[in-house]
């Protein structure tokens, strides 16, 4: 044959997956940042909350064993253990975790603003909404009946712990477009806060949103946010903006408030016949 024909995806979007803390709850991402400066705090070795932050987005025994692999970290370790952390320490940790992440996150489950109405606008647009999470099980039972409360029901959530890995690896994606019964994976968005998230999305072949402003890439709250001069608050959105762009995210933008318009880019770009 001298011609090969291209089967090309040109309906609209069909889902959308919502990762949790810092995209559509916990503005600026704390609940977890916090607990995992506990444990280590509790071990004799105090870490900062920018190295509490470093592998936000990972299954949570995961983002400990990452801390733990800090440079800086393991030499304040071995300063106080006399030793490097080992995978022991990491169990140890993820085992005290547990019970006091589950206590604080309550604390942490306010809506950041715009998450209702967005939410609107993607069921009007027909979406499917799947989410996302290094959070536990456990974990999610409080956020999902918090956020109910709220007025946020996603119509399906997967973690990271039902999965073999979990981000930058796609499975909960995919485990999600399973559950709900959607494909092809172009007509899926996965919107995230953190470069863990992006990839995620990346690996699973789907379109990706970064978030700069509500989530991990700042850290702060939105009074925290607010408190910030004007210039301060747009260098380091100009460094959250250039991050999540050069991890590959098709689209970045300030918050879940921006997501509806982009939406309908992507369905101008599905069109037309792009993909991811
Ligand atoms: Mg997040």
């Amino acid at each position: 044959m001298e011609f090969v024909y291209r089967r090309t995806y040109r309906g609209p979007l069909k889902a959308i997956l919502l990762d949790w803390a810092g995209t559509t709850m916990d503005y600026g991402c704390y609940a977890p940042a916090v607990v995992f400066q506990a444990v280590y705090a509790n071990k004799n070795v105090p870490i900062s909350i920018e190295e509490a932050r470093l592998p936000m987005g990972a299954h949570k025994k995961v983002h400990i064993r990452k801390i733990s692999q800090i440079e800086a970290v393991r030499d304040r370790w071995q300063e106080v253990h006399g030793r490097y952390p080992n995978e022991s320490d990491v169990e140890a940790m993820f085992a005290e975790f547990i019970p006091r992440q589950l206590e604080v996150l309550a604390d942490y489950a306010d809506l950041i603003p715009g998450t209702t109405d967005a939410v609107a606008e993607f069921r009007k647009m027909g979406l499917k909404i799947g989410s996302t999470t290094g959070y536990m099980l456990a974990m999610m039972d409080i956020l999902k009946a918090e956020a109910a409360k709220r007025g946020y029901e996603p119509d399906n959530s997967v973690c990271a712990e039902e999965v073999a890995t979990g981000r930058p690896d796609p499975w909960m994606c995919v485990k999600n477009v399973m559950d709900m019964g959607i494909y092809p994976f172009e007509a899926c968005v996965k919107v995230d806060d953190t470069l863990p998230g992006i990839d995620e999305g990346l690996n699973a072949n789907m379109w990706t949103i970064g978030l700069a402003k509500t989530g991990n890439e700042i850290g702060l709250n939105e009074a925290e946010i607010n408190a910030l001069d004007a210039d301060v608050l747009q260098r380091r959105l100009n460094g959250a903006y250039d991050r999540m762009a050069k991890a590959g995210a098709h689209y970045v933008v300030d918050g879940i408030w921006d997501v509806p318009a982009v939406l309908e880019d992507i369905n101008r770009r599905l069109a037309r016949g792009e993909r991811p």
